[in-house]
């Protein structure tokens, strides 16, 4: 029997992003005790990487607003497959989440009359991403963080321990999520400094691990997001939905090499940055697709003017959804009019005083200063598409966020499927990290506290295998592996991300992600003998042969899923189906382990270790439709669905 430290909770947070930290709190208010785990430093995750805002309907800056065009506009940018649910909660609890931060020490950026001020984002018809400068998740990540402090002195001064209903494990990776039959009873994980394996008891756990966009080369996303969480709940039987939808930012830098796929926010064009090519042309104004005509401007003036006068002008097409502007960004580059270094101009040097730009947009003035020597108060920067997002993830339920058919399992924030349908919008992640996070804690608790007495107990075998597996890259080569040398985890990862970028990236051909399904195939029967020198002490190399597991699971997830949709929606891009299907409106794609028992083993190559299955999508309620215009509803909707 492995001999490991164990200790019991009644909720496990997976993540200290936004939705773990707001999770955390949550089910600690409502008397559950409460560990969070996270792979980095306690402030460090990726939430705090979020510049633009945090988007929230209170019509501060134009009282047009609303959770009904909030949640209109999250289902145009979604392309109608968002799970409608969410999105409405999402769209009526947002407001509150901001305020409530607020009352936590959260200082926004404020309105001349003092009230949270709020900016223009891509798909947002108002003016409605509250902000902090460009640092607006690192401003709430340090007020979580506040909060959990202060909920810990509380503790402290009632029970002498500051950690006795609340505490974080820093510096951890959990690699199993540990189960009593059906339901959940507690995590498998490492720390990285010591290499020492824990359990963590409990009948409750919530996933809320970020994302996936380490398994691309050329990414925003940080070293964390190697998509634990979405193979996590797999490995579990949790099933995951929609993980074609990718979403790649229009505006990542693409110069030097070294900075390459860093973010440059969405702000820059919200505050009336402007994307030109190689003649110097606004070209956004060409790729305004049809859906779209009635709400964009059609010439520069009219789109200039809207800046000042909103109500009487339409947006500028710079500010179209993330997919349409990364599109047509690509199609320039193909076409020969891109920039020096294959990317094309971001411009707010003439449209801006220097000051204003210093003021509104700190972070990027010196990221491009410091990283591209460049002066964006005096020259374009140059721009690319960058894997930035992931729409699909785990399955669950709109109001709980409990997963399916895992008791005792919840998923939270980036890692779950379903609120941003096939596109996301900018800001609207921040604010679902908050109201999902929060519904995420709440029924974890409850969860927990309705098993009584009778927890799910955590069986050896369960954790001998876990650390077998953890331990395996050490004994690769000992493994019979056929003779074969032990693999370099490092030039698997490449491979991998190379795989992902060239062959499942931003536009997908059919001929290709048959080729990435072998590549991945290939990767994973390597994969198993991936192997390490050294010993358990911080050691990189054994970390990521243990992440390669996650990365494969969840690429062969996104390219199996990109096969199997034959049409082009959102952040799924087909060259070979390249128009909107109506009949896929209401389609869902659900991955699952095809041999629940396989543990990951590398199943047969030629099938892979994903089972694939279409579902339904519930029809959206009556009364929310009726918040579109009929028109509108025709582009969408499949013949079914209009009928009825
Ligand atoms: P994260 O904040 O990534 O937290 C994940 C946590 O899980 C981390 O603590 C990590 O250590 C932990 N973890 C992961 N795996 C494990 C494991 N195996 N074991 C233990 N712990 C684990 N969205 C907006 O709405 N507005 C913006 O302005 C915005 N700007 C962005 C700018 C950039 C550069 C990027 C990359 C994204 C931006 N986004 C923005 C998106 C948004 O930041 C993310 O979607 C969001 O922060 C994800 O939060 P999360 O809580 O789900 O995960």
């Amino acid at each position: 029997m492995t001999v490991v430290d164990r200790q019991e909770w009644d909720v496990v947070v997976v993540g200290a992003g936004g939705a773990g930290l707001r999770a955390a709190i949550e089910a600690r208010e409502r008397g559950a005790r409460t560990a969070v785990i996270c792979k980095s430093l306690f402030g460090k995750a990726h939430t705090v990487m979020a510049e633009g805002g945090i988007a929230a309907a209170m019509a501060n800056v134009n009282t047009g607003d609303s959770w009904k065009v909030h949640f209109r506009d999250t289902l145009r940018g979604g392309k109608f497959l968002n799970q409608w649910r969410m999105a409405e909660l999402h769209a009526q609890e947002a407001p509150q989440r901001v305020w409530e931060l607020e009352t936590w020490g959260a200082l926004f950026d404020r309105t001349k009359d003092g009230r949270i001020s709020q900016r223009n984002f891509g798909g947002h018809e108002y003016p409605r991403l509250a902000h902090v400068g460009d640092r607006t998740g690192l401003e709430l990540i340090r007020t979580l963080q506040q909060k959990i402090v202060a909920l810990q002195q509380e503790d402290f001064r009632e029970t002498g321990d500051y950690e006795s209903r609340l505490k974080v494990f820093q510096e951890c990776t959990v690699t199993r999520v540990l189960k009593d039959g059906r339901h959940v009873c507690g995590v498998f994980g490492y720390e990285r400094e010591s290499g020492r394996f824990f359990v963590l008891q409990a009948p409750a756990v919530v996933l809320s691990t970020g994302g996936i966009g380490k398994s691309f080369k050329v990414t925003s996303n940080s070293w964390e997001y190697t998509g634990d969480g979405h193979a996590l709940a797999l490995l579990a039987g949790a099933p995951l939905l929609n993980m074609e939808f990718v979403q790649f930012h229009p505006t990542g830098m693409v110069w030097p090499p070294s900075v390459k796929g860093i973010l440059v926010t969405e702000s820059v064009r919200g505050d009336g940055g402007v994307l030109r090519n190689s003649d110097g042309k606004r070209f956004m104004f060409d790729y305004v697709p049809d859906i779209f005509k009635e709400k964009y401007a059609e010439s520069e003036e009219e789109g200039d003017r809207w800046y000042d006068d909103p109500d009487h002008n339409r947006r500028p097409p710079e500010l179209l959804p993330r997919d349409e502007v990364a599109r047509a960004i690509n199609a320039e580059v193909k076409a020969g009019r891109g920039s020096p270094h294959g990317g094309v101009f971001l411009d707010v040097s003439t449209r801006m005083p220097a000051e204003v730009i210093k003021r509104r947009l700190p972070s990027m003035y010196h990221q491009f200063k410091e990283l591209a020597d460049v002066d964006i108060t005096a020259e374009a920067m140059e721009v690319g598409p960058t894997c930035h997002y992931v729409m699909g993830g785990i399955a669950v339920d709109s109001d709980t966020a409990a997963t399916r058919g895992v008791p005792g399992l919840f998923a939270a924030g980036e890692v779950a499927g379903g609120m941003h349908g096939s596109n996301r919008l900018g800001g609207n992640s921040l604010s679902d990290l908050l109201v999902f996070g929060r519904r995420a804690g709440r029924h974890a608790a409850e969860h927990a506290a309705g098993q009584g007495r009778e927890r799910p107990r955590v069986d050896d075998v369960q954790v001998d295998a876990a650390a077998a597996e953890a331990l395996r890259p050490f004994s690769a080569e000992s493994e019979s592996t056929g003779g074969s040398p032990p693999e370099n985890p490092y030039t698997l990862h490449q491979e991998l991300q190379q795989t992902m970028n060239d062959l499942v990236g931003i536009i997908r051909r059919e001929p290709e992600m048959e080729q990435a399904l072998r590549k991945l195939a290939e990767l994973r029967v390597r994969a198993r003998r991936a192997g390490v020198e050294g010993h358990r002490q911080f050691n990189p190399g054994w970390h990521l042969a243990l992440d390669l597991r996650n990365m494969l699971l969840v690429s062969e997830c996104v390219a199996r899923a990109a096969l199997e949709r034959t049409e082009s929606r959102g952040g799924h891009t087909r060259e070979d189906h390249s128009a909107m299907e109506r009949a896929w409106r209401n389609v869902n794609l659900l991955c699952a382990m095809a041999d629940p028992t396989g543990g990951g083993a590398a199943t047969d190559p030629e099938r892979g270790q994903i089972l694939l299955t279409r579902e339904t999508t519930e029809p959206i309620r009556p009364d929310l439709l009726a918040l579109f215009e009929k028109e509108e509803l025709v582009k969408y909707l499949t013949e079914e669905e209009l009928y009825e």
